[in-house]
């Protein structure tokens, strides 16, 4: 790219966009005495940048998010877009060529799906979590130039957590990269919040991270790929929904920063989510409910029957619990659900309350005996 001319170098703006700007590097004070926050970034930063961002969409404050994030998963640097749903529909075209194969887990997310429909690898779809069958995938893809192993971190509808050892293993054996979607892990999972690879010990096995500022980073918006550096050099020249999409607003930047800069002041969010998450699972599991997954804040109640599930979530709510009943076609016939998710402001007091609520609801519909 750099040969034919085309390589397109960013602009570091250190102020508010107007008439008038000024650059970061540009002059004493230029980057100092930022404060943190979304209001603060709205203010200093204003509110879009009208632009993508090789144009005129790159402030210090991009650049900075990028790092700390790069920083946060230990990798070697980072890239940001308008949500994680455009980091997945980016990077497979702009990473394989039909000489490669992606292999996928069949339950993957559907931007992950529609992110490899737009690329020309040779495409292999593995069983969920089976190992066995990734395996045998691997076999058959050996005759590519590379390979990719993609799979969520973890699964939302389930509530359980890719075999990271395993499948980073396998990679290994097969001269394979691994690219995980921490959308449900990033901020919480593993004893620093890092992810599903922190969990799992596999931090520097796994190649490539894709996952949301729209989650448990602020709930704004916002995704990013964070990985090597000339991926992420490569995304930055080549990836289309970050080249010809508007950069991310500075309130959404400024409150994902902040996210960051308290996960990595003290893991004692990621460490209570764990052990809430931890008290919500085998309370429910003694009241005699089936619980889906493991370790994961969303905890599926198990229930079969889509009625069941519908009148119980009612009754929840006459109870003052908010939870959702999860029926077919989001989730398979006779698998209906109530899918609970525990978050960071939970008491352990709202805990119990709603596992109170869960048994006396259970019981009068006949969930429990
Ligand atoms: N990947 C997974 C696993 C998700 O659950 C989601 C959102 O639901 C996305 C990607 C898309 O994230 P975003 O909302 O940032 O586009």
């Amino acid at each position: 790219i750099r040969g034919a001319g085309t390589w397109k170098s960013e602009r570091v703006i250190a102020s508010r966009q107007g008439p008038h700007l000024r650059l970061a590097g540009g002059g004493a004070g230029a980057c100092g005495g930022r404060r943190r926050g979304g209001r603060s970034a709205l203010e200093k930063f204003g509110a879009g940048l009208s632009s993508v961002r090789f144009i005129c969409g790159t402030q210090s404050i991009h650049k900075d998010l990028e790092e700390k994030i790069a920083r946060f998963h230990q990798r070697e640097d980072a890239i940001l877009y308008a949500s994680c749903f455009d980091a997945n529909a980016g990077i497979f075209e702009a990473l394989l060529t039909p000489e490669d194969a992606v292999l996928s887990d069949e339950l993957n997310h559907a931007s992950i799906i529609d992110g490899i429909r737009l690329c020309k690898a040779n495409k292999y779809r593995y069983k969920h979590m089976d190992m066995q069958d990734l395996e045998a995938k691997l076999k058959e893809a050996q005759k590519h130039r590379l390979r990719l192993v993609a799979t969520d971190g973890a699964f939302s509808m389930d509530g359980d957590i890719a075999p990271l050892r395993e499948i980073c293993q396998l990679a290994q054996k097969y001269d394979a990269l691994v690219f995980i979607d921490e959308c449900h892990a990033t901020g919480f999972l593993g004893p620093n919040g890092r992810g599903t690879d922190e969990l799992l010990g596999v931090m520097d096995k796994v190649t490539i991270i894709n996952s949301t500022l729209g989650k448990a980073l602020g709930g704004a918006a916002g995704g990013y790929t964070t990985g090597p550096k000339p991926l992420i050099d490569l995304l930055r020249q080549r990836s289309r929904p970050y080249l010809f999409s508007n950069s991310l607003p500075p309130a959404v930047v400024g409150c994902a920063s902040k996210a960051l800069d308290l996960l990595m002041e003290s893991n004692a969010i990621a460490q209570s989510m764990a052990a809430k998450t931890q008290r919500f699972r085998s309370k429910m599991t003694a009241a005699g409910f089936t619980i889906s997954g493991k370790d994961h804040p969303i905890c599926p109640v198990m229930l079969g029957d889509a009625r069941l599930a519908s009148v119980m979530a009612e009754d929840m709510l006459n109870r003052g619990i908010y939870v959702i009943g999860f029926s077919y076609p989001v989730v398979p016939k006779g698998k209906a659900r109530i899918r609970v998710q525990i978050s960071a402001v939970h008491s352990d007091e709202d805990i119990d309350r709603c596992v109170e609520a869960f048994t006396e609801v259970g019981r009068k519909h006949g969930a429990l005996p």
